[in-house]
């Protein structure tokens, strides 16, 4: 048997929407793309949604949106892919990593405060795996610092923090569609907020900052138009919009098939000595982008010797995170201090995320299952 460490479920209907679009003269900037930002919209409870060509395209807009740039720094959690952080870089301004929390993998409020100084423009709190960070606190920390907050929700579409989506906390949420992510439209991402400002700073950013579209230039037929400020082509394209409102529509499904397995996984794996399964705290909801075990001393090989085995038997897994600290272009840049990060430096052997995608079988759950006990 070969279980994937993921696989994009990719539906007839979804098939369907982009054989549809392809008839459309315009392939860009058209009716599939609003369409798609209005459903996005509506699902997450925000009021401005703008599609863009990646998370990672997602994050730099909201960075370069709050006006953040040389001499600014910015929080990021370590323990979290590299993209974060590099959106913080592309605008030259510096950023400031710091540790987890060790149950559940989001940042640690407390260390995030030993780092705010008079530099501090914003925090990019991230979702891990598709659980919310502790947005209290966070929302807290942020008023009483006058910080802006950028939520990297790439694992979180669908994600709740009480009773309100993960996206819709801070100035600007940040989604991805990449394969492996909630849903996909193979590259691609959303940027949503609830400040116009905001929205309208990065609508033009996504398309070079240009006064007046091309398809909108044809409609009212005029040449004219002027660039404002130095923008970019961060647009997602009307195919890739339409594959996502076909994905968008069976959002809850998606989620509920996630959480289905996880806690197939959760009933089988709760007793084995040495392995701890994901922890949820009581006032948010888990919606399982990951299945990410801890493998701790006591278990009866160690995490890489376990990964090698589930290769060797045709399981796919993968380590989330190395952090970030330790990656040897940030290392080099900046002088972390290795002790800042204890958490983050012990999980880095003991995580393993386990195949978890929406169509897995029963039967792949028990076949992943046997091969850890
Ligand atoms: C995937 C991911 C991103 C980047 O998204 P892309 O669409 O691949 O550019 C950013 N942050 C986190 C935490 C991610 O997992």
């Amino acid at each position: 048997m070969k279980i994937p460490y993921f696989k994009p479920w990719i539906s007839s209907e979804d098939k369907k929407s982009i054989l549809d679009t392809l008839n459309q003269r315009w392939l860009t900037n058209g009716p599939k793309l609003k369409k798609f930002e209005k459903d996005f919209s509506r699902f997450i409870e925000t009021k401005f949604s703008i599609g863009v060509s990646s998370g990672t395209h997602a994050l730099h807009l909201a960075v370069r949106s709050m006006g953040i740039g040389p001499g600014d720094e910015v929080i990021v959690p370590t323990f979290t892919f590299a993209a974060t952080l590099n959106s913080v870089l592309y605008c030259g301004a510096k950023p400031i990593l710091v540790d987890v929390d060790p149950s559940t993998f989001t940042i640690s409020t407390k260390e995030l405060e030993k780092k705010i100084n008079k530099k501090t423009k914003a925090i990019i709190p991230v979702h891990y795996g598709g659980q919310s960070c502790d947005m209290k606190e966070i929302l807290k920390i942020a008023q009483k610092h006058n910080l802006g907050i950028i939520e990297d929700c790439a694992h979180a579409l669908g994600s709740k923090y009480k009773k309100k989506y993960c996206g819709t906390f801070g100035k600007v949420g940040c989604f991805s569609f990449y394969p492996t992510k909630i849903i996909t439209t193979g590259e691609g991402g959303m940027v949503s907020t609830n400040d116009a400002k905001i929205f309208k700073k990065i609508s033009l950013l996504k398309s070079h900052s240009m006064s007046v579209s091309a398809v909108d230039r044809e409609s009212k037929a005029t040449w004219k138009y002027d660039i404002t400020d130095l923008g970019y082509n961060y647009r997602l394209d009307e195919i890739r919009a339409s594959l996502g409102i076909s994905q968008l529509s069976r959002i809850k499904k998606i989620n509920q098939m996630r959480i289905n397995i996880a806690q197939k996984y959760n009933d089988l794996l709760n007793d084995i000595e040495g392995l701890v399964t994901p922890k949820v705290k009581d006032d948010r909801n888990h919606i399982y982008h990951l299945y990410t075990i801890k493998i701790e001393d006591n278990y009866h090989m160690t995490r890489d010797e376990l990964f090698v085995h589930l290769h060797s038997k045709g399981i796919g897994t993968s380590v989330q995170y190395y952090p970030l600290h330790l990656m040897s272009y940030y290392k080099s840049k900046y002088s972390f201090k290795n002790s800042d990060f204890p958490n983050a430096n012990c999980l880095k052997d003991k995580v393993l995320s386990l195949p978890i995608y929406p169509t897995m079988t029963l039967k792949e759950i028990e076949f992943v299952v046997s091969q850890l006990i």
